[in-house]
């Protein structure tokens, strides 16, 4: 008998989004002041070499979500193959790595490798080099609708008329599809997102990276962004016996962008900009998205910490 080598997929994943993107952006906008103490601890992270704080949520939450998006993108992308992605074991949730596994291994057991039809790309960066290049801009800025931000599309896919009527037929939510491209964005939750526009971001966020990748794309513009919210039910299943509605896994379809959505996140982004140089402490968004990190038992560190921004 001869020892079959042990294969072992080694993982670099990213955290902290897309430097000044579109959740630097929201963040600005809900909170002026939360969001320079966030820039001041990123620069001194940086400083130190140490990680940094995500965006959203604590770190539990952000790992949990950038282990799932690492083997999903591996997974659709093909570098894991079909017996590697099923040998993956479904852990017990005890760390939030634990929980990355959990979710991919209930999206695996759910979704096969090609249920989303040709993969265009995964984890994509857009603005690419050339496209600033084009446009004759030094960086990833405009001052004027569109608003061309960073972004980073969780996956790109082109579908036939074929791929659409198996991606309705599972996942009926996404009624209104047709053949084209569209960009898929991954949220994992803890529970059914009660508001699915509200839970990512309102519209700012698929708005934007279509705008983005259409600017770069102008011959072959994306038909609408699918975000897929995935909640991590013990086992995750796509609907309980008998019902139409999703259990674990949450689509929903959001048109391409249109004049006046454009027009408004134009507004929208040089309103944060201008706001973030306030360093206004807005009371009314301690409590949003779970509780803002530095509104601790009830208490606002905050206004604290800000001295060292003077
Ligand atoms: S505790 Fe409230 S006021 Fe202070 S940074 Fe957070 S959201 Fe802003």
């Amino acid at each position: 008998m001869t020892d079959e080598p042990t294969q072992v997929i080694s993982i670099n994943f990213e955290s902290g989004g897309s430097g000044k993107g579109v959740s630097w952006h929201m963040d600005a906008a809900s909170c002026p002041l939360r969001r320079a103490l966030r820039d001041l601890a990123r620069k001194r992270a940086e400083a130190n070499g140490l990680p940094q704080e995500h965006n959203w949520g604590g770190m539990e939450k952000a790992d949990r979500g950038s282990i799932f998006h690492k083997l999903v993108e591996l997974y659709h992308t093909g570098w894991l193959r079909p017996e590697q992605a099923l040998e993956i074991p479904c852990p017990d949730a005890k760390s939030a790595f634990d929980e990355g596994i959990r979710f991919f291994t209930g999206y695996r057991d759910n979704f096969p490798q090609d249920f989303w039809g040709k993969v265009l790309g995964a984890e994509v960066k857009l603005p690419r080099d050339q496209d600033l290049k084009a446009l004759e801009i030094p960086d990833a800025l405009i001052e004027a609708p569109p608003y061309i931000l960073p972004v980073t599309i969780d996956l790109i896919i082109e579908v036939t008329n074929e791929d659409v009527a198996r991606i309705v037929k599972t996942l009926p939510v996404l009624e209104g599809m047709e053949a084209g491209v569209y960009l898929v964005d991954w949220k994992t939750k803890d529970q059914k997102p009660y508001n699915l526009l509200n839970a990512y971001g309102g519209k700012v966020q698929g708005l934007t990276y279509q705008a983005v990748y259409n600017f770069c794309n102008p011959d072959a513009p994306c038909k609408g962004m699918i975000y897929m919210g995935i909640v991590g039910h013990k086992p995750m299943r796509l609907r309980d016996e008998g019902q139409r509605k999703p259990k674990s896994f949450w689509p929903l379809l959001q048109h391409s962008p249109t004049d006046d959505d454009l027009q408004m996140l134009g507004s929208f982004f040089l309103s944060a900009e201008a706001l973030s140089h306030t360093n206004f402490p807005n009371l009314s968004s301690c409590e949003d998205f779970g509780s803002c990190v530095y509104y601790i038992d009830g208490e606002r560190t905050c206004l604290q910490k800000a001295k060292a921004l003077e």
